[in-house]
C-alpha cells in the first residue's frame, strides 16, 4: 500500500496550488494537502501539526516564505520544508538555506517536472536524518547505561568524548576534569603504536590508575585506531578489573604461603624421618642389646640358679639325719625361690623371644592346637582334678603353631590357678569362625577380674595376688598378647569377679588348604 503523503501547501495563487496538486498526485497518489492562504489558515495547520512536508511560495500577500519557514522550524524541526517561487533571489535563497530551508525551486513552466524530484530527495533525506537521529539517540542511551567505559582520543592522548562509566572510572564528573588524569592511560603511546604497525588492529593493556580522590585501582584498556574525516582517533574501552586483580594476589598470596607451609612441613618431615630412622637405629641397638641382656640372663643367671638347687637338693637328700626341721625348711625355701627365680627368667626370655622371632603364618586347626596344650598340661590338670571341656569342630585360622599351642597353654593354666581354695576347675574351650576372623573362647569358673584390672593384666608383671596365694611370675598374659598380635590377632577378656572369667583370642581365619596342625 502506498504512504499517505500530507503536505502542507501555502501559496495565494490558487492556479500554482493546482498546478503543484497535480504534478505531486501523479507520484504521490495518496497525496493529501491541506492548502494555505491567509495567516489563519497557517496558525490553525500550525496547531493541528500533522505532516510529512511544506510546500510554500515565498512572495504572500500576509506574510513571507522566510517567516513561514522560520516558524515552521521552530516549532517542528524535522519538518522538511521546499520553497517554491518566482519572486526569490540567491540573497533569499542562501538565507532560507541558513534558516534550515530543505530545498528552492524556481516557479518556471519548465520547473515543474523537477517538484516530484525535488520532494522525493528533500523526504529521503529527511528519514535518512530522521534514521541517523534516533541512531544517535539510541547508541547514546547505551553508551550511558553500559557499565564499561568507552572513550575516543586524539594523537596527542586528549580524551575527545567519553560515557559516564568512564567519567566513573576516573573518578570524574565531567571531560575537562578528566583530561589532567588521562595522562595515566598512556593513550599517546598507544595510538603512535597502533599507527605505526602495519598489522596490528588491537591494542590491549593493563594499567593502575589513581582516581581523582587518590584510590588506585586496576584497568584494562583495550583500543583501536579509527579514520574519522581523515582523523585517525583512538577509540577503545576500559574496564576496572580491580576485584580481578585483588583475586588474583590473594591467590598468589595463598599459592605462596601453601608452597611455604609445603617446604616447612617437609622440613620438619624430613626431620622427624631422620629422628625416626636414628631412633630406629636405637631401637636396633636396644632390641640388640636385649637379646644379648637375654642371653646373658639366660646363662648367667640360670647357672648359678640351677647350682642353687643342685646343691640346696644335695643337703636335703645327704644329710637328711642332720639336718633339723628348721634347716631343712629354710632349704626348702631356698629351693622354692631358686625355682621361682627359674620360671621367671624362662618367662621373660620366652617373652622377650616373641618380640623378635619371625611367627610365619601357618594354617592351624585349634582342635589340634588345643589338644596339644591340654595334654602339655596333663599334669596339672590331673592334680587339680579339673575338668576341661572341649567342643567339636573349632575353627581353622592362620598363626604360628607353637606360638599359638603356648598361648593356650597359658590360658588354661591360668584359667585352672585363679579358682577359689576347695573349688573344682572347670574350663570350656569353644570357638566361633566368622568369614575373615576366627574367636577361641577359654572360660573358667574362677575368681573373676575386677572391671579395671582387664585390661591392666596384659602387662608385663601385672598381677592381682600375692605370689603366697596364687604363685606365678606376671609376665603369662604378656606373652600372651605380645604373641597374638605379632599374629595379626587380638586378645582380651570378659570377667566379673567371682564368677568366672572368659578369655579369648582372635586370628585371621584360614583359607581352605593344609597346613600344620591340621587335624585330618
Ligand atoms: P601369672 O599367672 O603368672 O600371675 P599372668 O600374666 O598369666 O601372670 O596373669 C596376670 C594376672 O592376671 C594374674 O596374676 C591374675 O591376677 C590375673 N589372671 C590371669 N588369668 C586369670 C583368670 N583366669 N582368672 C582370674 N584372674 C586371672
Amino acid at each position: 500500500m502506498t504512504q499517505t503523503l500530507r503536505i502542507l501547501l501555502i501559496d495565494d495563487s490558487l492556479d500554482d496550488r493546482a498546478l503543484v496538486l497535480h504534478v505531486l498526485s501523479r507520484e504521490f497518489p495518496n497525496l493529501q494537502a491541506v492548502e494555505i492562504e491567509n495567516a489563519q489558515g497557517f496558525s490553525e495547520a500550525m496547531e493541528a501539526g500533522e505532516f510529512d512536508l511544506c510546500i510554500t511560495d515565498y512572495q504572500l500577500r500576509w506574510t513571507t516564505g522566510l517567516d513561514i519557514l522560520r516558524s515552521l522550524k521552530d516549532r517542528y524541526p524535522d519538518l522538511p520544508v521546499i520553497m517554491f517561487t518566482g519572486t526569490g533571489n540567491e540573497e533569499i535563497a542562501v538565507e532560507a538555506m541558513k534558516s534550515g530551508l530543505d530545498d528552492y525551486i524556481l516557479k518556471r513552466p519548465n520547473r515543474y517536472p523537477y517538484l516530484v524530484t525535488v520532494v522525493q530527495v528533500v523526504l529521503e533525506r529527511n528519514l535518512t536524518h530522521r534514521c541517523a537521529k534516533l541512531l544517535e539517540i539510541r547508541l547514546q542511551n547505551l553508551l550511558n547505561q553500559l557499565h564499561v567505559g568507552i572513550f575516543q582520543a586524539n594523537a596527542a592522548g586528549e580524551l575527545l568524548e567519553c560515557n559516564p562509566a568512564f567519567l566513573k572510572l576516573l573518578g570524574v564528573e565531567s571531560l575537562d576534569r578528566a583530561q589532567p588524569l588521562i595522562q595515566q592511560l598512556d593513550l599517546q603511546d598507544k595510538y603512535a603504536e597502533l599507527a605505526r604497525s602495519s598489522t596490528q588492529q588491537r591494542i590491549e593493556w593493563e594499567i593502575q590508575l589513581q582516581q581523582l580522590n587518590r584510590t588506585r585501582i586496576w584497568v584494562l584498556l583495550n583500543a583501536t585506531l579509527n579514520q574519522i574525516d581523515r582523523v585517525k582517533v583512538l577509540d577503545g574501552i576500559a574496564e576496572d578489573i580491580t576485584p580481578r586483580k585483588e583475586a588474583e594476589a590473594a591467590l598468589q598470596r595463598m599459592y605462596e604461603d601453601l608452597e611455604d607451609r609445603v617446604q616447612e612441613r617437609t622440613a620438619q618431615l624430613e626431620e622427624a624421618n631422620q629422628g625416626l630412622a636414628l631412633s630406629n637405629q636405637r631401637l636396633a641397638i636396644v632390641n640388640e642389646d636385649l637379646e644379648e641382656f637375654a642371653s646373658t640372663v639366660s646363662h648367667d643367671l640360670q647357672a648359678p640358679l640351677r647350682i642353687i638347687q643342685g646343691y640346696s637338693q644335695l643337703v636335703l637328700s645327704d644329710y637328711a639325719q642332720e639336718l633339723s626341721p628348721t634347716v631343712r625348711g629354710y632349704i626348702e625355701r631356698i629351693l622354692s625361690n631358686a625355682e621361682r627365680g627359674r620360671a621367671l627368667i624362662h618367662d621373660l626370655l620366652n617373652y622377650t623371644r616373641l618380640s623378635r622371632v619371625e611367627l610365619p603364618a601357618q594354617h592351624i586347626h585349634l582342635d589340634v592346637a588345643v589338644a596339644e596344650a591340654l595334654d602339655e598340661l596333663k599334669e596339672t590338670i590331673q592334680q587339680q582334678q579339673a575338668q576341661i571341656q572341649v567342643e567339636d569342630s573349632l575353627a581353622v585360622v592362620q598363626g604360628e603353631y607353637r606360638t599359638l599351642v603356648q598361648i593356650i597353654c597359658n590360658l588354661v593354666s591360668n584359667a585352672i590357678k585363679f579358682v577359689s581354695p576347695g573349688i573344682q576347675p572347670r574350663v570350656r574351650i569353644w570357638s566361633e569362625q566368622h568369614d575373615r576372623w576366627s574367636r577361641l573362647w577359654v572360660e573358667d569358673n574362677g575368681i573373676g577380674i575386677i572391671q579395671d584390672a582387664q585390661a591392666r593384666i596384659f602387662g608385663v608383671f601385672e598381677r592381682l595376688h600375692s605370689d603366697n596365694t596364687y604363685p606365678g611370675t606376671g609376665v603369662g598374659l604378656a606373652s600372651v598378647r605380645k604373641g597374638i598380635e605379632r599374629m595379626g590377632g587380638q586378645v582380651g577378656v570378659e570377667s566379673q569377679p567371682g564368677e568366672g572369667s572368659r578369655f579369648w583370642l582372635e586370628l585371621p581365619t584360614a583359607p581352605l588348604e593344609n597346613g600344620p596342625g591340621n587335624s585330618n
